[in-house]
Formats: structure tokens, C-alpha cells, sequence
């Protein structure tokens, strides 16, 4: 039997600017993406019999058509049909609607994964290209590591990886939807953007500070004022060391940056300890050359 295992990681934003708001209701942005070693499990196995099917470890999750990572698997199994079918099994560790990514690194394993499984031979580039019609974020979780991301999401510049971290993530337990986080964006009004060319800067030097003190995301304009817990667990990492402390994409997951592992162990056991945060995790940055590892 033809069978694979990957992991699918999440991604942090390191900046995240709103540049306006587009006739079409999308908006124009410019972010810092970022891989984590946080990953979901993925098994893929060819069918003899036709057909898709998912299976995951979390029942709030749909197995239909609404799961991204069936919806890449069919957009792979019906532009190249093989008369076989594909059997995924799921298993969730990234937190679900946390501005993490975690669905759509799912669908990019799935893409990564089919790709070989059924010998396609497509390119990084051509599998990124088929990325863009699941979700805007998937191109990048096929391309996985430090990134420049413009346009909606789909504009990717690789950058050099940034400079190694540990990593602590707590998401508190409130529902934000992303909808409504750029429902209530004023992109026209912001007070202050974040400096994203001194970021990309700081990174291909190497200056673990400098990145940390330029992280900034305009969304928590919103998500802030809604839902003070944010700013509280930010808080709370600073106070234990962090380099800087911010909410990843629409949130309403917070990260901290540390420069050493006993101040990521210390704030992540003070967050566990707390009730900030429900999910809270120890990781640090993905680098890409450990990239054999999908
Ligand atoms: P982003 O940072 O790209 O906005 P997110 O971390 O906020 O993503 P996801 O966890 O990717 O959000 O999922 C958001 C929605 O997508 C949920 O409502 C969920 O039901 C749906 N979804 C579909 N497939 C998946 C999947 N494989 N994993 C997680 N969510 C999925």
C-alpha cells in the first residue's frame, strides 16, 4: 500500500500591515510569515477504489468538502485522475481559527503529499500556483519558512531564515472571527504601521532585537479593544523575558520571541498555569533546511 506521513506547520506573522481595503472587499497586505515547529499529522494513503475520504481526531471538524485538506486533495485527484482514491487521516495539534494557518497547512501537505504519492511531478512553484484556490495562505505553506507576503497573501518573496527562536503560543479561549477582524478594520485610518522593509532588513542581518522590536500587526487595533486578554497575555510574556509579544494574523493566538529556552520554559509554565490561555505551546521557528522533514 502507497502510504505517506507529514506534518503540516503552523505559521506566526512576525508583521502583519494593512496597506487599504480593495474593491473587491479583499485587503492589501504586507506580512512577515514565519513556519513554527507546532505541526498536525497527516496520513495519506492511495485507495484502489475512487474517491476521497478524511478522517480526524477532532469531531468538530468537517471530513466533507468544507475540510481544506479534502478540498486539495480534489483539486489535485480531478486535474490528474487516476482512477485511485486518497484516504487522509488527520490529526489536529494546531488550534483551530487561531490565526495560526493550521487549516491551511493542512491542505498544503495534502498538495505536497498527493504530488508525490501519485507521482505528478509538479514543481514547488506549479503546486503553489493550484495553492491559491484553496485559501490565500496556502502558496505559503507550501513554500514554508521566513517569507515577505503582499497582495492578499499570494505574493511571496523568500527571505534568508530569520534568526533562530523559541517560541512560546497561548491562545485564550474567545472565538474571533476573521471576518469580522477586517470587518472592523479601519485600513484608511490607522495611526501607526508597522515598519515592514526595516523587519525584512533586520532579518537578512541577522539581529534577533531588531526584529523583535519591529513586530507589529494593525489587526490587534481591533482584536485589543474587543478582547483585553490579548494585551494581557502579551503582557505576561514580556514580564518573563520575551524579545517581543504580539497576536498572530486575525488572531486570537498571541506569541512571544525568546532569546534563550529557560525564559520560553518559565513563561510558557506561568501561562499554564494561569487562565489566560487554554492552549498554550512550547516551540520555536522552523528553519528550511530541515525541509526533508514534510
Ligand atoms: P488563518 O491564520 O489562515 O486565518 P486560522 O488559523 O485562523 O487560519 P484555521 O484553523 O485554518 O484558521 O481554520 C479556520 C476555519 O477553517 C475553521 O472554521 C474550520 O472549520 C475550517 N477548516 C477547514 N479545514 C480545516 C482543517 N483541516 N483544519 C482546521 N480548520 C479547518
Amino acid at each position: 500500500m502507497r502510504e505517506l506521513n507529514l506534518k503540516a506547520m503552523a505559521k506566526i506573522n512576525l508583521g502583519l500591515d494593512v496597506l487599504r481595503r480593495r474593491e473587491d472587499g479583499y485587503h492589501d497586505l504586507r506580512m512577515i510569515m514565519q513556519t513554527v515547529c507546532l505541526y498536525d499529522q497527516l496520513t495519506l494513503r492511495v485507495t484502489e477504489e475512487p474517491g476521497i475520504t478524511v478522517s480526524t481526531n477532532l469531531g468538530s471538524l468537517p471530513a466533507d468538502e468544507r475540510n481544506l485538506a479534502y478540498r486539495a486533495a480534489q483539486l489535485l485527484l480531478e486535474e490528474f485522475p487516476s482512477g485511485h482514491g486518497l484516504q487522509i487521516t488527520l490529526k489536529k495539534h494546531i488550534p483551530v481559527a487561531a490565526g495560526l494557518a493550521g487549516g491551511s497547512s493542512d491542505a498544503a501537505a495534502v498538495l505536497v503529499g498527493v504530488n508525490r504519492l501519485f507521482g505528478l511531478g509538479l514543481t514547488r512553484g506549479e503546486l503553489m500556483r493550484r495553492a491559491v484556490r484553496i485559501g490565500a495562505d496556502v502558496p505559503y505553506c507550501v513554500m514554508r519558512g521566513t517569507a515577505l507576503a503582499e497582495g492578499i497573501g499570494e505574493k511571496l518573496t523568500r527571505l534568508p531564515n530569520a534568526p533562530a527562536c523559541h517560541v512560546v503560543l497561548a491562545k485564550p479561549p474567545v472565538h474571533v472571527s476573521t471576518a469580522y477582524v477586517y470587518g472592523n478594520l479601519h485600513a484608511d485610518r490607522l495611526e501607526r504601521h508597522p515598519d515592514i522593509d526595516a523587519q525584512v532588513q533586520a532579518i537578512r542581518e541577522g539581529d534577533r532585537r531588531r526584529m523583535a522590536e519591529l513586530m507589529g500587526n494593525v489587526l490587534e487595533t481591533v482584536t485589543v479593544p474587543a478582547y483585553p486578554v490579548i494585551a494581557e497575555i502579551r503582557e505576561v510574556m514580556m514580564r518573563c523575558g520575551a524579545m517581543g509579544a504580539m497576536m498572530s494574523g486575525s488572531g486570537p493566538t498571541v506569541f512571544g520571541l525568546f532569546d534563550e529556552q529557560e525564559k520560553a520554559e518559565y513563561a510558557y509554565r506561568e501561562l499554564r498555569a494561569g487562565s489566560l490561555a487554554k492552549d498554550v505551546f512550547l516551540t520555536r521557528f522552523f528553519q528550511t533546511a530541515d525541509s526533508s522533514s514534510l
